[in-house]
């Protein structure tokens, strides 16, 4: 198998001069080498063409069992050196210290057709990063990312791409719920592709270690192979390099809030400095439009994570890298400045984004108002979100009557659709069809306008639970068809129409679904 393996992030960044692999601190250094995890019988499950494509790579060469082999860390090509990275991070507000790459190894960096691809395996074996975890995955989160990578990537919202899945033939203990029932899974390791996999935390960790020189090259490093339209030098090129990842930051969550994604765990070391959606954990759809929901079942308690904070968690993430870049600065008023615009243009491009949801092309004063009333009216019944997006977009602008019928289907009991909330949704049709009349373009231009942003198929949680359990018994029919469904969300294909419908009821409280732990 051939790879264009050019090195960078190992070649011009400081390495660990350790060599042992067992938990560690690693000081004054961005990585440690390690080598991947022998497994026991690995077994391909999935691989994406796409990304084969990307690699240079050809369908029959994804085949053999050297692509197996080395996506699965059983085998190490001869001109690849892999290495776990060092970072630190912010979880659910404090500072953690070193995390790491715990359960992720980099294969190496590959260029192909002018594209620079970083490869990681997730769930290869421990490195000096794992703390007391196994750097293992299992099948289960495994197959939740690269679905969900798959499908966020079609979606249009910028991600990290799983290349493919493969069984590892282990065994992996875990306790799913943390309430000492630990049992064994099937082991999996999901290999990854992304410009770089560096992260908030990669900067933070020599900011709170005083390592001022490792910063300066990390820094000087990100900005040259990935921030190349930065024309100036010293800290001007500093404060520009923030600005951007504040932009696309604040790019990636409006997406996030435009599709109802809720990442589930941002703390700064899940944080691309690309602004990526990376580390797909106990992550969730928004089925019902609550704000105030999250998936992930640590964060119950203070729900810092939900889905209507995530815009804020991004601007506090940000305000954490920007102190750790401020010894590079030395000034803080510049770096407060951009933190300051992120609140201001956070307001303009989410009402942006909704407006493109409603379909309003044109501005109108009164929108602001139109969208809060309409988030309002969301919460006062339990509303399916897509759904609701999705069927909106059938009303036409002279049929009043009519409107409350097309997007009936969203509302979970039907039933509760009566009184004061049949009145307050009326209220709200009316407005919006008069406002409607002031746009130019036709119903069937604004439905197509709307289905554009509107998916029609998510990956919601209950989807990815059952292709789960199918998987678990060697079945993959349901992945297969999900990761061909998700290609294309915002089409109709009346094939998958099925996968248009609310939640089951069964799935409203089951683990897997709307429960999620970080446990991986
Ligand atoms: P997360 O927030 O899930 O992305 O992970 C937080 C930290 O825990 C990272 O440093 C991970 O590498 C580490 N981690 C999570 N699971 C494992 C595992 N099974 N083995 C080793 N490290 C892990
Ligand atoms: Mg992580």
């Amino acid at each position: 198998m051939k790879l264009n393996i050019q090195d960078t992030f190992s070649k011009e960044l400081q390495c660990d001069a350790i060599l042992e692999n067992t938990p560690r601190q690693v000081k004054n250094a961005c990585f440690s080498y390690v080598t991947p995890k022998s497994t026991a019988n690995p077994s391909l499950i999935h691989t994406s063409k796409e990304m084969v494509d990307a690699l240079g790579l050809s369908t029959e060469e994804a085949l053999l069992n050297d692509f197996i082999s080395v996506f699965t860390g059983n085998k190490v090509l001869p001109n690849m050196e892999p290495y776990a990275m060092c970072y630190g991070g912010h979880q659910f507000g404090n500072w953690a210290g070193q995390l790491g790459d715990g359960r992720a190894i980099n294969l190496g960096e590959v260029v192909h057709n002018s594209k620079r691809w970083a490869i990681q395996l997730k769930g290869a074996g421990a490195t000096p990063y794992s703390r007391t975890a196994d750097g293992l995955a299992v099948l289960r989160s495994s197959i939740r990312e690269y679905l969900c990578s798959e499908a966020m990537h079609h979606l249009g919202i910028p991600t990290t791409s799983a290349l493919s899945l493969s069984l590892t033939g282990d065994e992996v203990l875990r306790d799913v719920l943390y309430n000492g029932n630990p049992a064994y899974e099937k082991g999996a390791v999901v290999s990854r592709l992304a410009p770089t996999f560096i992260r908030f935390g990669n900067f933070e960790i020599f900011a709170a270690n005083n390592d001022l020189k490792n910063l300066k090259q990390l820094v000087d490093y990100t900005i040259k192979h990935f921030f190349t339209e930065i024309k100036t030098t010293g800290k001007d090129a500093y404060v520009e390099f923030f600005k951007q990842i504040t932009a696309f930051s604040l790019d990636m969550v409006i997406h996030w809030q435009r599709v109802g994604f809720v990442h589930g765990v941002m703390n700064t070391d899940n944080m691309s400095i690309l602004g990526l959606t990376i580390d797909y954990g106990p992550y969730g759809w928004l089925e019902d439009y609550d704000p105030g929901w999250t998936p992930n079942t640590t964060d119950r308690q203070n729900k810092r994570y939900r889905y209507g904070n995530q815009p804020k968690v991004v601007q506090w993430n940000l305000f954490k890298l920007a102190n750790a870049l401020f010894p590079l600065i030395e000034d803080a008023a510049p770096l407060e400045a951009i933190l300051e615009a992120y609140a201001s243009d956070l307001e303009l491009k989410k009402l942006e984004m909704m407006r493109s949801k409603l379909g309003l092309l044109k501005l109108d004063q009164d929108d602001v108002i139109l969208i809060q009333e309409l988030e309002e009216n969301l919460q006062l019944v339990e509303t399916d979100m897509t759904l609701f997006y999705r069927n909106l977009a059938n009303i036409t602008k002279g049929n009043q009557n009519e409107a409350i019928e097309e997007i009936k289907a969203a509302f979970y009991k039907e039933e509760e659709l009566k009184n004061s909330v049949l009145e307050k949704w009326n209220t709200w049709l009316t407005k919006y069809l008069k406002r409607l009349k002031k746009e130019t373009i036709s119903d069937t231009e604004r439905k197509c306008e709307m289905n554009l942003v509107n998916p029609k198929y998510v990956l919601r949680n209950y989807m990815a639970q059952l292709a789960i359990e199918e998987a678990d018994k060697g079945n993959y029919e349901l992945l297969n068809e999900l990761f061909t469904m998700l290609k294309k969300p915002y089409d109709e294909q009346p094939k998958y129409q099925k996968w248009f419908a609310k939640r089951p009821d069964w799935a409203r409280d089951k683990v897997g679904c709307s429960m999620l732990s970080c446990s991986s």
